[in-house]
């Protein structure tokens, strides 16, 4: 049997790329992953598909776990012989409890690693723009548990000496407390207007700052509705240099945006949104079925050779396309000396990435200007075409092509079907107005998208639309949408650029 192993693995603060490069990477490899609340549900993308994965939140609810249960499964799972990843928040072993796991393991005899983490305490910093440490004012940090409950007889924490320190104090698990912890400082001879600032969900677009100084940092909390998780600082740090505070200056900052294509589509639209500090919501309204293992598109695969052009008009077309190439033990051999076009710069960069370099891309990203320039751009008299795209794509580009007198081949190399998701939770949040925006990349997603969700209330709530491009446009407005921004340039970042454009 393979031997078990185990890896303690900080998850980072919150936002998912924020795990460290081991982290993913024994994550990957992983066949059982259990996590808790802290870290971020997005990261399980990293896992393999067959892998288990057990969530053990610890918070007082139905589904609940003890420490003493999970430690269980720890041993459990490892002694089956399994790969385990146990991803907590931040840092394993700040606050975490990582250490009584590792110490469980070892006695147990279970290998295991501790892959570190970024702990929240420094992440919130980085992400308000203030600085630990200062050469000027703060050459020392301290971490420190807030979780001293009110009233416990003993408590560990040195008041005295932490109201003296002469540094910057960052405290967890403290929101709760607040009020006590800054009392309990003052009275020990801390100064009532020493700075404080509290950062709640730092790193995540709803991630929030408090600041006011110690004695009034509490009251100020409250009537903001603070809630944990949160970050408390206290010293000259928590005066920050607000120029320092970048994130929450990023254009899609707290934006809730809705993309609607298939799942694979929207986590790669969901990372662009996070990378501009937007807060993605997926919502998949179609699924791709790849169509390569039809009659059609095999025999169409052994003559590729014989084309003079062949055309890609999506991304999916391509990863579709050399997905089922792999398959076949074949390569990008197959094409002979055919010459390749793409609808877009999107299309070629995944062209690209199977080392393919387009021979012609229109300079806009439309099928009919695909067209069009091609015939510009070459002679296609008498000339074999073979468009690899989807089933549901429009005649448009093929009537072009046959005009200038081509012979046009179209073979469908995928085809969309319906996807449903939670309409009656977006629904929901659309009339209480928590979404600023819908992402619509395809006249299809618009139309699936449609079907679940009532125009009307779109129309009349608070929430805007963006289209990539004139066909989407065009068929939002015959689902009698009014479409707020359409894309300049027909991508997925200019879709993004479209609503960027409207905050500056
Ligand atoms: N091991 C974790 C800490 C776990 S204790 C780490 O290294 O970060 C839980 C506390 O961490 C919370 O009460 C809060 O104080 C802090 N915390 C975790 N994630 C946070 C976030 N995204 N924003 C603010 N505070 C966070």
């Amino acid at each position: 049997m393979k031997k078990g192993f185990v890896y303690l693995v900080g998850a980072g603060p919150g936002r998912a790329d924020l795990i460290t490069v081991r982290g993913a990477e024994v994550l990957k490899a992983a066949d059982c992953v259990i996590y808790d609340k802290l870290a971020n549900p997005a990261l399980l993308r990293y896992a393999r598909a067959d892998a288990e994965i057990i969530h053990v939140p610890k918070r007082i609810c139905k589904r609940s776990f003890t420490q003493d249960q999970i430690n269980k499964l720890l041993i459990e799972k490892a002694s089956s012989g399994q790969t385990v990843v146990r991803l907590k928040g931040g840092d394993p072993c700040i606050f975490g409890r990582g250490s009584e796991e590792a110490a469980v393991l070892a006695e147990a005899g279970i290998d295991f690693e501790i892959v570190p983490g970024v702990t929240a305490g420094i992440a919130a910093a980085d992400y308000t723009g203030i600085v630990l440490t200062d050469r000027e004012y703060s050459s020392q940090v301290v971490f420190v548990t807030g979780r001293e409950a009110e009233g416990k007889q003993e408590s560990k924490i040195d008041w005295h000496l932490l109201a003296k320190f002469s540094g910057t104090i960052v405290f967890y698990m403290g929101v709760g407390n607040l009020g006590y912890i800054a009392e309990r400082l003052i009275e020990n001879g801390m100064a009532p207007d020493t700075p404080a600032a509290v950062i709640a969900d730092a790193t995540l677009p709803g991630q929030r700052v408090v600041k006011a100084s110690l004695s009034r940092i509490s009251e100020k909390c409250k009537a903001e509705s603070l809630e944990p998780p949160a970050i408390i600082v206290i010293g000259t740090a928590a005066d920050s240099d607000t120029r320092l505070s970048w994130f929450m200056k990023k254009p899609l900052f707290g934006k809730s945006i809705v993309v609607t294509r298939d799942a694979r589509g929207n986590a790669e639209f969901a990372a662009k949104i996070v990378q501009q500090g937007g807060n993605p919501i997926e919502f998949a309204t179609i699924k791709i079925k790849s169509l390569t293992k039809t009659n059609e598109f095999l025999q169409v695969l052994a003559k590729l050779a014989e084309y003079d052009w062949i055309i890609f008009t999506s991304s999916n077309g391509v990863w579709i396309f050399f997905e089922a190439l792999h398959a076949l033990s074949k390569d990008a051999r197959v094409f002979g000396s055919a010459k390749i076009a793409a609808i877009g710069s999107e299309t070629a960069a995944k062209l690209s990435e199977f080392g393919i370099k387009a021979d012609f891309v229109p300079s806009i990203f439309t099928g009919e200007q695909l067209g069009k320039q091609l015939i510009r751009f070459t002679n296609l008299h008498g000339k074999k075409i073979l468009l690899l795209r989807s089933q549901l794509a429009s005649k448009e580009l093929i009537d072009l092509l046959s005009q200038a007198a081509a012979k046009v081949d179209d073979v469908a190399v995928y085809t969309i079907a319906e996807e449903k998701a939670d309409s009656a939770w977006l629904i929901e949040k659309i009339k209480n107005g928590r979404i600023d925006w819908l992402m619509f990349a395809s006249p299809s997603s618009a139309k699936m998208f449609f079907k679940q969700i009532p125009g009307k209330l779109v129309n009349s709530a608070n929430v805007r639309v963006a289209s990539i491009g004139p066909t989407t446009s065009e068929q939002l407005k015959n689902l009698g949408l009014k479409v707020d921004t359409e894309a300049a340039e027909h991508t997925i970042d200019g879709l993004l650029a479209a609503i960027e454009k409207i905050y500056k």
